[in-house]
């Protein structure tokens, strides 16, 4: 890989070069999905102007080449996180996996008073999967608290929680809201030696680091396409082959199954027993685009770009005055924060007017937001292609929001 330029790789881009109240676009929002490569767009078209055909059904060429192009992205996948082919699944995206592994793993294995430790800091798409599989089984959720002040983890709260009743450990390999990184490798050591399974929501790592499932060795990893330069509606479930052979399936339909009849229905062998419907073979074979697209990038520049523009930001701000930073995490790809005496989403707003693109709000993390005791922040976040001209807009633009409101 040539070493990393963020020019050359910008220019790959299209969205990039588009103007917002006539503003030149800053994007900085690729926590909330990131924007799309050529090659990945050009994938979605190709496929749909040669390509196209039903997957695994069928004997004409286009099904045998579709079907063929489909299980080679899932090989990309199984490889881009290390793990075995027989332990990816396709779904929608994290939300659908973390549903999937609710529904079939923990509904199947979760009994009465069984306990379920899920962070403070999730995203909703890692408690509410759980609170209903709890209601469903009479298992409890275990809130595992924040360390408020470091927006971090402590390790020794989960040797407190940790119990014979525990049967599962759902954590963020990174936080959407601070990108606080959490020791998952040291989570998932412990609660195995409790005898409970770990779930990794992967949604904000895979982009931002090179994971390995066989070295991290959690039960289920999850992550969605749409966050790692690939189209929305396509994301990947990682699952211990032999868990994944155990489970029941989910969802009924056509293509999980050997054999159906009214008398009884054989299910197919997993990953097929999990992928009931025609699936979104475009949206996997340009999954399967952008990590070759990836591939082709040095990422460990890349990720210290990301650094250095996340370093330009935060001491950009520092001089604003009543803004407080919300869980700094140095290193990270974004900088959550909020003014004294000003509503989030009017800052996002006047960003917007000057072309810059945040999120603000509660970033799907509630529990998070009361545990820190503000409604809602502003979220910067950080991708590959934006520019040290990028942060010093927005760093612009916060003053000048700042100064108006
Ligand atoms: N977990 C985390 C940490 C996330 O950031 C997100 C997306 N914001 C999700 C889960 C859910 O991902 P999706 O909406 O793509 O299913």
């Amino acid at each position: 890989n040539r070493h990393f330029d963020v020019n050359i790789t910008r220019r790959d881009f299209p969205s990039l070069a588009q103007k917002i109240h006539d503003k030149p676009l800053v994007y900085l929002d690729s926590a909330a999905t990131s924007q799309k490569p050529l090659a990945v767009i050009e994938s979605i078209s190709q496929y749909y102007s040669g390509a196209n055909a039903n997957v695994h059904r069928g004997s004409h060429s286009l099904t045998a080449s579709a079907t063929n192009r489909f299980e080679t992205a899932r090989k990309t996948v199984a490889d881009f996180l290390n793990a075995p082919v027989e332990g990816i699944v396709w779904t929608r995206g994290a939300t659908e996996a973390l549903n999937l592994i609710a529904q079939s793993y923990a509904r199947q294995n979760l009994d009465q008073g069984d306990e379920i430790i899920v962070t403070e800091m999730e995203h909703h798409a890692n408690i509410v999967p759980w609170q209903l599989v709890a209601e469903q089984t009479g298992a409890k959720v275990v809130k595992w608290p924040v360390n408020t002040k470091t927006c971090q983890l402590d390790l020794a709260e989960l040797d407190n929680l940790l119990t014979q009743k525990t049967r599962m450990v759902c954590i963020a390999h990174i936080s959407n809201v601070t990108g606080t990184r959490n020791p998952v490798e040291t989570v998932i050591e412990k609660a195995h030696q409790a005898g409970a399974v770990v779930v990794v929501d992967g949604a904000q790592a895979v982009v931002h680091e090179k994971i390995n499932v066989t070295a991290m060795n959690p039960d289920f990893y999850v992550f969605s396409g749409h966050k790692l330069f690939a189209p929305a509606g396509i994301g990947a479930l990682y699952g211990k082959p032999s868990l994944l052979e155990a489970m029941p399936p989910w969802h009924g339909g056509g293509k999980m199954v050997e054999k159906v009849s009214f008398s009884g229905t054989q299910y197919a062998q997993s990953p097929a027993k999990f992928e009931a419907g025609t699936p979104n073979v475009a949206g996997a074979i340009a999954l399967g685009e952008a990590i070759h697209w990836l591939s082709s990038i040095d990422r460990k520049g890349a990720e210290a770009h990301i650094a250095a523009l996340q370093n330009q930001l935060i001491e950009g701000i520092q001089g604003i005055e009543n803004l407080r930073v919300v869980g700094l995490q140095n290193g990270a790809s974004v900088v959550a924060f909020n003014i004294d005496g000003v509503h989030h989403s009017d800052i996002a707003t006047l960003l917007d007017q000057q072309g810059v693109a945040v999120r603000s709000g509660h970033h799907c993390a509630h529990p998070l937001m009361n545990a820190l005791g503000i409604n809602g922040c502003v979220r910067i976040s950080i991708a590959l292609y934006n520019t040290k001209k990028d942060i010093s807009h927005c760093v612009a633009a916060i003053q000048k929001a700042s100064d108006l409101l």
